[in-house]
């Protein structure tokens, strides 16, 4: 499993799977499958309602704790220092665990400062390893990053070859925050793109998998959503393949074509 190290020296393992939309009642269950496929990272959030589905999934896959990622993001009801403290104290409980590895702002609020002080609270307290944001422009993370002279690790953000975003890319790079990818394969839609399609055929792979691996060879950072087992296995398959330079240069053109 490939690794990027953020800019606190974590490494976080660039493929993983995001639980957005998976019923509570479901993602033990998936959580599970996807360990025992080799998935080591899980992207949840306090909004989407499933972390205790998260944990159990951890603790029936048997997979040690120190050995998976797991992110989690503030829900947008809990801004502010005192609030966001409480808010992570719930995620842990619910998670069973005692830290978590990335915790970022879901999106921007209000109470910015306030939040993103606590969680410079929380990392020194170890109880969150890494801190992020997510859904945030240049102007907000230069403004907290300059009040509190702590970087944003990663910035999650809505990146597909349709709408890469590489300005915000470009940014990012240069201030030594990671780009994650969310919604990578454009909610699925990307799968069935003529160009996804010809390179896939051409290489021998699946549209999903030459997709996600275009993310992967961008230096981003992705965990799609699945909750077939069988495209589990499929998206993983990502990681293990090298797309040549046309082939990119095939998927990067994408933006200019609906
Ligand atoms: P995605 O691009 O990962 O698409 C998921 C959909 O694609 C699935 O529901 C399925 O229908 C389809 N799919 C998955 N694998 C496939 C395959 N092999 N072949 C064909 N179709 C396939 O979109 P997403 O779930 O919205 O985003 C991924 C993750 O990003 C989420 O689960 C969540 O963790 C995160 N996310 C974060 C935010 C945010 O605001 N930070 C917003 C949305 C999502």
């Amino acid at each position: 499993m490939p690794r990027v190290t953020l800019n606190d020296g974590h490494a976080i393992p660039q493929f993983g799977l995001g639980v957005y939309h998976v019923p509570p009642e479901e993602t033990a269950n998936l959580v599970r499958t996807a360990l025992e496929l080799g998935y080591r990272h899980v992207d949840t959030a306090q909004g989407y309602g499933n972390e205790a589905g998260v944990g159990q999934g951890l603790r029936d896959a048997g997979v040690a704790r120190e050995d998976v990622w797991i992110t989690t993001k503030l829900d947008d009801g809990s801004h502010g220092y005192d609030a966001a403290c409480r808010a992570l104290d719930e995620s842990l409980r619910r998670l069973g665990t005692e830290y978590v590895d990335l915790f970022l702002i879901h999106r921007p609020g209000e109470h910015d400062l306030e939040t993103w002080r606590a969680f410079e609270a929380l990392q020194a307290e170890g109880r969150v390893r890494s801190v992020g944001l997510s859904n945030f422009g240049r102007r907000g993370i230069e403004r907290l990053a300059h009040r509190t002279g702590l970087v944003p690790a990663v910035n999650q953000i809505r990146v597909n070859p349709r709408t890469p975003h590489q300005g915000r890319q470009r940014y990012h790079r240069r201030r030594g925050i990671t780009t994650e990818s969310w919604g990578p394969l454009r909610e699925g839609r990307l799968t069935s793109h003529p160009t996804a399609r010809r390179v896939a055929a051409r290489v021998g792979r699946t549209p999903a998998q030459v997709i996600l691996r275009w993310h992967l060879q961008r230096g981003l950072v992705v965990f799609p959503k699945s909750a077939d087992p069988a495209r589990l296995a499929e998206n993983l398959g990502a990681t293990d393949f090298e797309l040549s330079r046309r082939d990119m240069t095939a998927i990067d053109l994408m933006r200019r074509r609906p």
